[in-house]
């Protein structure tokens, strides 16, 4: 982390989980754990229908709404959809766009990607931009190519100054919900490799000023050392979010001093 050039951002990803009835104690129980001083944004994307819950809970801990997809159609005839609009509506200032089990279950492909964060951006919400390459494509040697090429798809068309909106999370597939985290070496050479993507196309100030996240089995343990290096500015974490005082532990090690 760098906390002096990008803010450091921990998020929770609920998935499909959890009841609106559980949002409240859940977020007593994380306020009771967490640090006074604030080190990082706390995010907690939930599922649509408990973004309103979320944000009235999470108010009095300090703790941010987001949301887990958005359509990328403004308005009308799209039943089952939610728009940005609606999502900024009640309240979510974060979304995240592209999860690898959205790329998975639901086809979807960069060029959606990019325009469910042009949605988002319009709406006036930050979107967590997801990339993140396959066990094959790593063991091929093509993690930084394919990674190169979703950030770049993801962020096309968009503008330095919408940039400074948007959160890139570098995911690797294989380390998604499998308790196999990537070493804290492999994550920031793939963190700093999506950094200097974004500095060739905007320049290095905009490049160093992007929050760049690591997820991937992120937990109490590793925490510490995945966000001790340079260019991981904090994490987007799955199972370890449903357990607030391990979520909180997470939050904790983002209080450490920054590098570069
Ligand atoms: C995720 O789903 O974004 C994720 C990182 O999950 P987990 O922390 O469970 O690996």
């Amino acid at each position: 982390m760098n906390k002096k050039y990008r803010k450091a951002i921990i998020a929770g990803n609920w998935k499909m989980n959890m009841l609106s009835s559980g949002v409240k104690p859940f977020i007593e129980e994380l306020k009771a754990n967490m640090p006074k001083s604030k080190t990082c944004d706390v995010v907690l994307c939930t599922p649509a229908v408990m973004v309103a819950n979320m944000v009235k809970a999470g108010k009095d801990a300090k703790v941010i709404a987001g949301a887990q997809d958005v359509s990328k159609y403004e308005k009308g005839a799209y039943t089952g959809e939610v728009s940005a609009a609606q999502l900024a509506d009640i309240g979510a200032k974060y979304c995240i766009v592209g999860h690898s089990e959205r790329r998975q279950y639901h086809g979807e492909d960069d060029m959606l990607i990019n325009a469910k964060a042009k949605a988002l951006l319009a709406a006036g919400i930050n979107p967590i931009i997801c990339v993140g390459e396959s066990l094959e494509q790593r063991e091929m040697d093509l993690t930084m190519e394919h990674i190169a090429y979703q950030v770049k798809a993801a962020l096309s068309g968009i503008d330095a100054t919408a940039l400074r909106h948007c959160v890139i999370a570098y995911e690797p597939i294989w380390a998604i919900g499998t308790g196999k985290t990537a070493t804290a070496a492999q994550a920031q050479e793939v963190c700093e490799g999506i950094r200097a993507v974004i500095r060739k196309i905007y320049g290095a100030r905009p490049a160093r000023a992007v929050s760049i996240l690591y997820g991937g089995s992120m937990n109490a343990k590793n925490a510490f050392e995945l966000l001790g290096q340079p260019d991981i500015d904090g994490g987007l974490i799955g199972g370890a979010s449903l357990k607030p005082v391990d979520f909180s532990e997470i939050v904790k090690a983002t209080a450490q001093d920054a590098k570069e």
